[in-house]
């Protein structure tokens, strides 16, 4: 399972804005584009942005930004718009409903993780069940009903511990529901276009 590896500000950089990849790092002035929002390579500073872009350019910049923000690689994203064209509705719309369907963002979401590539590493190591099953695959697609809940080993861990605090203060989205007794969460409606978190 392929993914991004490299420095994650550079992507935020070259998008000249905030994708959100670190989680509390964001938030503070340490944040890349706080300090300097060029695009990254030697040449970045001969400002890329002020060149006109084309539509196909625009279209582009943005299905890169939803590929970076989610952590998709080319590949799978493609089959996620292959998928999407074959819903009713506008393509564009179901892409990003799937996007955000995915059990990775649906734990970030619920706040589990500080960030999605956190969440991420938090379902690899096999920490949530969906529906009573051990899942621990980050793509699985969650359907409304569906219940994610930390699971008994790994509530006594530390983090987990600690994470209960934080759960207390995180906005939990309205297509979501998070239950702080159990440490679980459920999906009470497919999010739509106008749940999702970045502009896109
Ligand atoms: Fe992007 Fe976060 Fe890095 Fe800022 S700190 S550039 S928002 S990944």
């Amino acid at each position: 399972m392929a993914r991004y590896t490299d420095a994650v500000c550079r992507l935020c950089r070259r998008e000249g804005q905030k994708l959100f990849l670190k989680g509390e790092r964001c938030l503070s002035p340490k944040c890349a584009i706080e300090k300097r929002n060029t695009p990254p390579g030697a040449h970045g500073k001969k400002a890329v942005f002020k060149r006109k872009m084309s539509d196909y350019g625009m279209q582009l910049r943005e299905k890169q930004k939803a590929r970076r923000v989610y952590g998709v690689m080319e590949k799978q994203f493609r089959r996620y718009f292959k998928e999407a064209t074959r819903r009713k509705g506008l393509t564009g719309a179901q892409l990003l409903s799937i996007l955000e369907s995915r059990l990775d963002n649906v734990v970030y979401r619920l706040g589990f993780g500080d960030s999605r590539a956190q969440a991420r590493q938090l379902v690899r190591h096999g920490h949530f069940d969906v529906n009573g099953r051990k899942t621990n695959i980050p793509s699985f697609q969650v359907a409304p009903g569906d219940v994610i809940k930390v699971r008994d080993n790994s509530r006594v861990m530390t983090y987990f511990k600690d994470r209960a605090q934080v759960l207390q203060s995180v906005r939990i989205p309205a297509w979501l529901n998070l239950s702080l007794a159990d440490m679980s969460g459920s999906m009470v409606a497919a999010p739509t276009r106008e749940d999702v978190e970045i502009p896109l």
